[in-house]
């Protein structure tokens, strides 16, 4: 599988070569907090499959040094995310498969109770 990503800032952009190995929606206040939103929409692949395309001079990392797991790649120009699912430019055929950090879903979120649901990090 072969999918594309690209900020709105039109001159950084990545592929991703491989499979996707999960998909879940995350409601921790890290997600919400990097995504601005109710919840991110995490895609879990091999860090090997990413390629940057254009611009990987103006992409940066932010990661939590107590955290293994927690880090997003962002354009320096425009503060786009990148690796979220909601960075793709084509539709892929993953479906979230469930909830991480339900127990930390903010109460006016929407929710999708037909996913499993784990009160912390399941991976
Ligand atoms: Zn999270």
């Amino acid at each position: 599988m072969e999918f594309w990503g690209n900020c709105l800032y039109p001159q950084v952009s990545c592929r991703i070569e491989g499979d996707v190995i999960g998909c879940s929606y995350c409601h921790c206040i890290r997600c919400r907090q990097f995504s601005a939103a109710d919840h991110a929409s995490n895609l879990r692949v091999d860090s090997q499959a990413i390629t940057w395309q254009a611009g990987e001079p103006l992409v940066r990392c932010y990661k939590l040094s107590n955290q293994e797991r927690c880090r997003n790649e962002f354009c320096s120009e425009v503060g786009f995310i990148f690796l979220a699912a909601g960075s793709l430019v084509h539709e892929i055929s993953v479906v979230p498969s469930d909830h991480n950090c339900s127990a930390s879903r903010a109460s006016w979120s929407c929710f999708d109770h037909t996913l499993l649901r784990h009160d912390e990090y399941a991976g």
